[in-house]
Formats: C-alpha cells, structure tokens, sequence
C-alpha cells in the first residue's frame, strides 16, 4: 500500500496533528486591474449607447448586486441597459427580489445577438454564462469584472481582482471612476454583493477597507437589517422539510481529504417538487451542512429535472476546493467551489473524494 493510501484510509489523526498547508496565494499571473485597464474599460463604457450586463447562471447576491448597480448608474446617464443571465427557465431567486432595478432584467433571449459592449459581472469562466455564451462571443467588446483567482479573462478587456472580497468592491471603484455617486438604490445593491460574498463580513477576505465599504453604503442609506432578513433568514416551509430531508441524508466520512473530514449531502429532484421548492431556494444548504466540526470539508449535490447534479462545496481554510472542484470540471474560490457532474451520486462523491485525497497528500510521499 502506497504511503498515499496509508493516511487515507489509515490513522486520521498523524494527519491531522500536521498544521494546515497555507492556502495558495492568487497566481502569480493574476495582477490586479491596472490603471490602462480601468481606463480601457472607462473608454468602451463612454463610447456605448446600449450596454448589456450579465450576471453568472442562478445568480447570487454578488452576481445580480452587481449588475443591477451598474444598471442604475448607467441609466441615470441616459445610456440604453439590459440586466440578464443566462438560465431557462430565468428566475430572479425570492431572496434577491428585493434587488432596485428589477425592471432592467430581460430574459437572455432579449439580449441582442450581438451587443454592442457586454459587461459580465462575477463570472468566473464563459460556461458560466449559460445561454448568454454565444452572444458574449458576438459582442463588440466583452468586459469581465470579477474577483475569482481561476479568471483567466475570457474578455476583450477585464478587472479581474483576486484579492477583492466581492465583484461589488470592483463595482465601488467603477462607479467612483465614471463619477457616479452612491444613491440609496445603487447602494443597496452593493450592499447585496459584498455582504453576500463576504457572509456578513465574517469571512476572510474581510478587510478594514470592506468595512469602510459597507460603512459608506449605510451612510448612503441602506437599510443593512431588512436586506439581511431577505438575504438569510426567509425562507419558505417547504424548504425546512428539503432541509430535513437533506439533513437526515448526510454522511460523515472522517478519513476523506487526508483524515480532515468530509461532510456531504443530496437533494434529489423529487424533494424539490414535493414540497414546491424552486431549486435556486437550495443554495444555501451548503451553508448548514458545513457546520460540521468534524469535517473540513462539506459537499452538496443538488439533482436538476436531466438528473445532473450541481454540486457546492465548501472548506474552511486547510484544503482549495477551488482545485477539488476543478479535477471535476468546475472551479471558484478557495474556500467555496462548485462543479457540474452528470455521473451520479455515488460516483460523483467518489470522484470528489479521489480530487480530495489527491489535493491533501502529494501522489510521491
Ligand atoms: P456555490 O456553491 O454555487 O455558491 O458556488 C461557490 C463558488 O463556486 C462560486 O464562486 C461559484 O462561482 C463557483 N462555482 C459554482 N459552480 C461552478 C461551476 N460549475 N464551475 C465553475 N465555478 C463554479
Ligand atoms: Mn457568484
Ligand atoms: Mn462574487
């Protein structure tokens, strides 16, 4: 048996008792937006009459804040905006009705075929695009604003910030370089984003300058107590019986990801239906599971009609998931990742789990 195998399956804790390597720092390839980039992104900004702004697939607070903020500001300046994203059926998630400038979302068939400057906001790799790909293919100038580290800029121009906390701080700036101030609407659409991203600022990425951030959106007006109501503590009851259901399902697995512990779940479809949940009110399961101090690591698999499974994860700072959910054809953060998988449950926990295992032990020890 190879020494790979022994900590795998053998004494968990000669693992654990080793200190968690450091998370890897954002690639040495990824610099931060340069002034010739903000200013090649002001440029094509004031030479657009009509401009499209795109959130990620099944978008979150970060992903439709931001677009939605950038929405307003553009609006007020009498340039011609759209707000979509890429799903079928496309539905704006209960939590995040609440978002100012609803009236700008149009369903991606809406979007020209080729627009004339497409903004993606939060969109870590063109796949996330869903149905919006081939026409921010076609667009004129595609711009990428986003803040994760596995970018690679699929774009004509980007503001690509690894060490930003959320798209929504690479917004602030945009909107204070284009000289827009931060209205009630605009601000609260931000605040959406960074709170979202940062889990009410108690993640890592949270710097006195996210504070100071959050500090000038709640000057601007913003009312932080009912967003945070709609955003994490409103749910339907339907949900409390997916939960429960998800709940009793979970499996601990103490040995996977080099005895730090694996923690993981499935929604299948069937639950959504027989309770009446839409499947964008799931997102935040991920959020229950990984509660769990045994495991280092937690999983949720979430069954769509086709029988695929969209899988998130999340770990707490001693394994990239990022990396774990890029062996499965996916990527996001260190810290929070997902990937598709059309395998299965079993196989697809078993993949997960060889990604993990491979991640946490060099294949030569
Ligand atoms: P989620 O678990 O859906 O909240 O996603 C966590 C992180 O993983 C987010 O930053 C997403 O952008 C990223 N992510 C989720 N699904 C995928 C996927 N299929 N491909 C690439 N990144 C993903
Ligand atoms: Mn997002
Ligand atoms: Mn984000």
């Amino acid at each position: 048996m190879s020494g790979r195998q022994d900590r795998v399956a053998g004494t968990p804790t000669s693992v654990v008792g080793v200190p968690a390597p450091a998370l890897p720092a954002p690639r040495a390839e990824l610099r931060r937006p340069s002034e010739a980039d903000w200013r090649a992104v002001l440029d094509a900004i004031g030479a657009a009459s009509s401009v499209d702004l795109v959130a990620h697939v099944m978008p979150d607070g970060d992903a439709l804040g931001s677009a939605l903020a950038v929405g307003l500001a553009l609006r007020q300046r009498g340039v011609e905006v759209r707000v979509s994203f890429g799903d079928d059926p496309q539905v704006v998630p209960a939590s995040l009705s609440f978002l100012p400038g609803q009236e700008l979302i149009v369903p991606a068939a809406d979007v020209p075929e080729r627009p004339e400057l497409m903004i993606s906001f939060d969109v870590s790799d063109a796949r996330r695009l869903g149905l919006l790909l081939d026409k921010a293919r076609a667009a004129r100038e595609l711009v990428v604003v986003d803040h994760h580290t596995s970018n690679a800029g699929f774009g004509t121009r980007s503001l690509i910030d690894p060490l930003a906390p959320a798209t929504a701080v690479l917004v602030d700036e945009l909107l204070r370089r284009l000289g827009v101030p931060l209205d009630e609407p605009i601000a609260t659409c931000l605040y959406a984003g960074v709170a979202s991203d940062t889990g009410s600022f108690r993640y890592s990425a949270t710097t006195p300058a996210t504070h100071e951030f959050a500090s000038r959106l709640l000057a601007a007006g913003v009312r932080h107590d009912t967003i945070s109501r709609q955003l994490w503590d409103t749910q339907s009851f339907g949900f409390l019986k997916v939960l429960a259901a998800a709940l009793e399902r979970a499996e601990l697995e103490p040995a996977a990801a080099g005895g730090r512990g694996l923690v993981w779940t499935w929604v299948p479809w069937a639950d959504l239906l027989a309770h009446g949940v839409p499947p964008e009110q799931i997102e935040g399961l991920i959020d229950v599971v990984r509660k769990a101090a045994e495991a280092e690591v937690a999983l949720v698999l979430k069954e769509d009609p086709d029988g695929s499974l969209r899988g998130s994860s999340r770990a707490k700072g001693a394994v990239d998931v990022a990396a774990a959910c890029g062996a499965l054809g996916g990527g996001g953060h260190a810290y929070a990742a997902g990937f598709t998988s059309h395998l299965g449950v079993p196989a697809t926990v078993a993949a997960f789990r060889g990604a993990l295992a491979a991640l946490v032990v060099p294949p030569d020890l």
